[in-house]
């Protein structure tokens, strides 16, 4: 499938090819709680994604080990993507993405709340 995304105000744009996004994935993490975000279940290789950044719009947040670098948009606010510790790729925020209709996937919860040592996904 071809899929195409964005944040909210169109400072990071992006194009990949993936497999179809039949479920979606929750986490119940620090950090995730707050921000809410259906995430794909799976990540895409980085050199997959074609992303377009204007203006240095894509921002940087890590906390506890580091490891995870967690992207948002520093205009909008939006969470994009984040680069997972696991997989070295990158977990999308399926809200952004185009044409995909995330109220009715299915999810996964991933129990990031109880992996002390882990905790982001
Ligand atoms: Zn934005």
């Amino acid at each position: 499938m071809h899929y195409s995304g964005s944040c909210h105000c169109g400072a990071i744009t992006y194009q990949f090819e993936s497999e179809e996004f039949a479920a979606g994935l929750r986490c119940n993490c620090s950090m995730c709680r707050k921000k809410g975000a259906l995430m794909s279940a799976f990540t895409i290789p980085v050199d997959a994604l074609a992303l377009d950044v204007k203006d240095d719009a894509l921002a940087t947040y890590t906390f506890n080990s580091h490891q995870v670098k967690h992207h948002f948009c520093n205009v909008c606010g939006i969470y994009t993507f984040h680069k997972s510790k696991v997989t070295g790729g990158y977990r999308l925020n399926l809200g952004c993405i185009d044409n995909l209709d995330t109220d009715n996937l299915p999810f996964t919860v991933f129990n990031g709340a109880n992996l002390p040592s882990i905790t982001e996904s």
